[in-house]
């Protein structure tokens, strides 16, 4: 309960705009913890530094509100930019995309545009023997999202297009076991948004109970889950089900965001687990940025000392 309380309470102050303006003028040092820079040069060097820590990379271009086709095209274009930027670079194409950024929800010549964008961003990826993930957003797109994704494995397959699932959606344990007829690749994170308890549960234990018993299911049925979690002890458990279950080490992989608990993923990594690291990065990064922070106290204090010292 207090974990909602503050993290509502976090959200809607960052939400204000003249909160906005000071943070970002001040806050950039602290953002890059959370933030691979703006540009795709940067990005790409982030990923072949964790690259050589035996780290992997998933790279995310920031955006958020793209209201327009013309806004919702331009996006899909430097995703496109992004691709062709990473071919050849030295490490596995992997990046994750929000429908709503390349214009899920627009209608553009009888077709939704987020399904019309992501097509022609997998096509370029599955050319470069790439993947890309399918964030999962707020509760009113869960419908839509899996929708396309079913779409989308039908016409790339599986091992070019992954989507995810929130532990904390009532819903979830349904959808899952709805898509195994694709052998799904799917990210299994406990969830990030501002629900109503209609449809998520406001209880933490419950959320974490629910985690687990996704990412088993998953397991279990045999197919490929992205454990996206910081949450150690979830960790552990999954380690030790893998290991009771004879579920090898390729069908699964550890996944966090980057500048978050790094010394868990070289550690993990250390073990010969799959490590991927979520990498954000693009010059809109204040709506990420605000959401990290609201997850956890100790990063309030963390920002409030980084803008202290300018
Ligand atoms: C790779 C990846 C992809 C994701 N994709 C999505 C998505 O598509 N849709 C979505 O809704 N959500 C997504 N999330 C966010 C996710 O839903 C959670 O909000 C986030 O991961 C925090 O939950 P946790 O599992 O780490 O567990 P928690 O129980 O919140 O935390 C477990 C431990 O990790 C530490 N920790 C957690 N967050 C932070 C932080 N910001 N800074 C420092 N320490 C922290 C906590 O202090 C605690 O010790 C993603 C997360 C990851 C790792």
């Amino acid at each position: 309960m207090f974990d909602q309380i503050y993290r509502k309470a976090v959200l809607t102050v960052a939400n204000n705009k003249s909160v906005e303006g000071l943070v970002r003028k001040q806050a950039w040092g602290v953002a890059q913890r959370f933030v691979a820079g703006e540009t795709i040069d940067t990005a790409i060097a982030a990923v072949q530094d964790l690259h050589k820590q035996g780290i992997l990379g998933n790279l995310d271009l920031l955006g958020e509100f793209v209201d327009t086709p013309e806004k919702a095209n331009e996006f899909a274009e430097q995703i496109l930019a992004l691709l062709n930027a990473a071919e050849g670079k030295g490490f596995p194409i992997y990046a994750s995309i929000k429908l709503s950024s390349v214009g899920q929800g627009l209608t553009v010549n009888g077709e939704d545009l987020g399904l019309t964008n992501a097509r022609r961003i997998l096509r370029r990826a599955k050319a470069l023997g790439g993947f890309i993930n399918l964030d999962m957003e707020d509760h009113p797109r869960v419908d839509i999202t899996l929708a396309q994704f079913r779409t989308l494995v039908g016409e790339f397959g599986h091992d070019t297009v992954g989507t995810v699932l929130q532990s904390y959606l009532y819903r979830s344990e349904a959808d899952r076991d709805s898509l195994d007829d694709l052998k799904p690749n799917l990210r299994i994170v406990k969830g990030a948004y501002l629900e109503p308890a209609t449809v998520a549960m406001p209880n933490k234990a419950d959320v974490d109970a629910a985690y687990r018993k996704l990412v088993y299911a998953h397991l279990k049925a045999g197919n490929y889950c992205n454990v996206a979690t910081h949450d150690e002890s979830i960790i552990q458990d999954v380690k030790h089900f893998a290991i009771a279950h004879g579920i090898p080490k390729s069908q699964y992989e550890f996944q966090m965001l980057y500048g978050i608990r790094r010394d868990l993923q070289k550690s993990l990594a250390d073990e010969g687990f799959t490590v991927r690291a979520y990498i954000p990065y693009g010059p809109d990064w204040y709506g990420y940025f605000s959401r990290r922070i609201a997850e956890r106290p100790a990063n309030v204090l963390f920002v409030v000392k980084g803008m202290l010292k300018g």
